[in-house]
């Protein structure tokens, strides 16, 4: 017999020799997230949300007594009736699979989703970011990028994963409703080139307010690397180029700081609805 549970009464796991625990544990490295094409999400808010939005976790571990837990039980059957697999787990497993002295009680593992550059829609508004870092500053901009209804982010050349687990958290559960590509600069700027809309970069050397800009979707945001900025290469090929006034004594904003500043003037700019957001 498998070393995981059939029904509702659990077989507990308590060994870190696991198979499905190894490779869950696995799944912190970016190396293992590649072959494998999975990711974690932890916390039943994150991991029913996914299941809400279509994506049934593939493996889905969780406290030993939690397994007649209401918020529970919904996503155990999510996961079972798409083929996927359920461990109920000792405290100490739970700690080691999420490297986190107080781990939440559920995580789940998922498939990752990338999607190409040619299934890409020209409607609403799409973020780019060129070789973004910090795996923080991604996750909270894919969070803002879903809260004013962005359909997804572009990630240019070398780029944090998406799907680690520092961008999940970040994310907020925005990464399972936003629609993520990468490519390369080449491949980038051939994709501008026909995309059926404007491409507005942000960078401090801009000579036009942000505020004066126009935001007329479907547009491409494009923002730059977190040390160096944009390349001339990416600042050449945008329709405008925009900067957003600095008053004090810093020289810039915080990457994810200022693609939220610009995203509400995108917003800002649609023609709204009753409940605030665009047509
Ligand atoms: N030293 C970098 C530079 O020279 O561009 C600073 C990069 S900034 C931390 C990261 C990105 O955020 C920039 O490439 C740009 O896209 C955006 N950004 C930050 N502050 C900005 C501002 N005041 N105006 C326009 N874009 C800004």
């Amino acid at each position: 017999m498998e070393d995981h549970e059939s029904d509702f009464e659990p077989r507990i796991i308590t060994s870190a020799g696991n198979a499905d625990v190894k490779l869950l544990r696995s799944l912190h490295e970016r190396k293992f997230r590649r072959k494998s094409g999975w990711f974690l999400a932890e916390g039943v808010r994150i991991c029913t949300e996914a299941v809400q939005l279509g994506h049934a976790p593939v493996r889905l571990v969780y406290a030993e007594d939690r397994h007649s837990d209401p918020f529970l039980v919904p996503l155990i059957e999510a996961c079972r009736d798409a083929g996927g697999r359920t461990l109920a787990v000792s405290e100490d497993l739970l700690v080691r699979i999420s490297r986190k002295d107080n781990p939440q009680t559920v995580i789940g593992a998922f498939e990752q989703n990338f999607i190409s550059l040619e299934q890409i829609v020209p409607k609403g508004v799409w973020v780019a970011l060129d070789r973004v870092r910090d795996p923080g500053n991604l996750g909270t901009i894919m969070r803002t990028a879903d809260a004013v209804g962005a359909h997804g982010i572009i990630l240019i050349d070398e780029c944090t994963d998406p799907y680690s687990l520092e961008a999940v958290r970040a994310s907020m559960g925005a990464i399972f409703n936003v629609q993520i590509a990468q490519t390369n600069q080449a491949g980038f700027l051939d994709f501008a080139r026909s995309f059926d809309g404007q491409l507005i970069g942000t960078a401090l050397p801009a000579s036009e307010d942000y505020r004066l800009a126009n935001w007329q979707a479907p547009l491409i945001l494009l923002m730059g690397n977190e040390q160096a900025g944009l390349p001339e290469t990416l600042m050449q090929a945008c329709d405008q180029l925009v900067r957003m006034p600095m008053m004090g004594r810093s020289d810039s904003l915080n990457l994810a700081v200022s693609t939220g500043v610009a995203l509400y003037e995108y917003l800002r700019h649609q023609p709204a609805k009753s409940g605030g957001s665009p047509e």
